[in-house]
């Protein structure tokens, strides 16, 4: 199988440059026909020699998600899913918001973390996408929509750090100045909390944004609605938590999907200040969106607010999630990994 040339760093791309015998500031040239000008196929690079367009045609594929279906909501929010030309498909979700436009990709296809609540339990999981396959979903989005994304979170489906070297690879790739150039700063990584990779994430120097799944502040709770944590309980988490800030100084933000009557109510905003009193972090509150044959349901507006002011006025910031594209399922936890055959 050819590699998808999408997979390489700049510095890669020079080191396999250099085995072709070309020089290393082709692979510049390269780095910027795939991703400034976005080109479909090699034969658009055009300050290259025919023989060398020749040489990459044999050895490697510049992979280009076809779009099986995009879906518009009222919003404004699309939902895209792309096949990914080996007989599977991902979802990817775009947003516009006053600063700029947003992009949720995914990171694997399917998702191994078995949370209770999200729609991408119950579906096997394949495999984690490639490097170059997660820099794709926004070349593929830019490309649709003559666009340019300000903003990446990692919040599609698939665990993030379940994916740790692939990520990685595809933050650097986003990042590169001669690249698509996405600050690191606006780029958030979501984990439902696998401790061992939040250490190796607060080693790696890159400024995204982490952002942690909670949801809860109790771990019988917890462990109810996310088995990651019978392995990787609060304590546990929190402590890598403080760590990672310590090593980074960069603020967490920690995710909480309210659910009506399992962890909304003003005892659990009591415990989750008690927690996180004194952290630099931010919580970021969700309405949780129900999931077919799923036991949680939304938690009531006046809940959602008594619970942000609690937080507020106990000295943790907190602010509520906007709901967007809910109407395409694509709102925070609806993506659910299609079939092609499902067309
Ligand atoms: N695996 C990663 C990233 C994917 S999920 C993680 O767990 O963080 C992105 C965010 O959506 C997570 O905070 C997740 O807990 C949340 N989420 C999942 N299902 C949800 C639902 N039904 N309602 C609201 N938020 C949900």
């Amino acid at each position: 199988m050819k590699e998808n040339i999408k997979n390489f760093t700049l510095d890669e791309l020079k080191e396999v440059f250099i085995s072709l015998g070309e020089k290393p500031f082709r692979a510049e040239q390269v780095f910027k026909w795939i991703h400034v000008e976005n080109v479909d196929c090699f034969d658009e690079m055009t300050n290259l020699s025919l023989e060398l367009r020749e040489k990459l045609k044999e050895r490697y594929l510049l992979k280009r998600f076809k779009i099986i279906k995009k879906l518009e909501s009222k919003d404004g929010t699309k939902k895209y899913l792309f096949d990914l030309l080996d007989g599977n498909a991902i979802e990817t979700v775009l947003m516009e918001y006053k600063f700029g436009y947003s992009i949720c990709v995914s990171s694997q296809i399917g998702c191994k973390m078995g949370c209770k609540f999200c729609a991408s339990t119950g579906i096997p999981f394949i495999r984690s996408l490639e490097a170059g396959e997660i820099v794709e979903q926004i070349l593929a989005v830019q490309k649709e929509e003559g666009i340019k994304i300000s903003n990446i979170v990692f919040m599609g489906i698939g665990e993030p750090l379940d994916n740790y070297d692939n990520v990685i690879k595809a933050i650097r790739i986003i990042n590169h100045p001669k690249g698509l150039n996405i600050g690191a700063r606006h780029i958030s990584v979501s984990t439902s909390g696998l401790v061992p990779n939040i250490y190796r994430l607060a080693e790696e120097k890159i400024q995204c944004t982490l952002s942690v799944s909670l949801h809860s502040s109790n771990n019988e709770k917890r462990s109810e609605m996310m088995p990651v944590n019978k392995g990787y309980p609060i304590e546990v988490l929190i402590k890598a938590c403080k760590d990672y800030i310590k090593a980074t100084n960069r603020r967490i933000s920690f995710e909480y999907a309210l659910a009506k009557d399992n962890n909304d109510n003003l005892e659990d905003a009591k415990e989750l200040v008690k927690l996180l009193k004194g952290m630099l972090c931010h919580v970021n509150l969700i309405p949780i969106n129900p999931i077919e044959k799923g036991k949680y349901t939304k938690s009531t507006n006046d809940n959602i607010i008594k619970f942000r002011d609690y937080l507020n006025d106990n000295g943790i910031v907190a602010t509520i999630r906007r709901e967007l594209g809910s109407d395409i399922d694509a709102a925070c936890g609806q993506l659910r990994r299609q079939n092609l055959e499902e067309k």
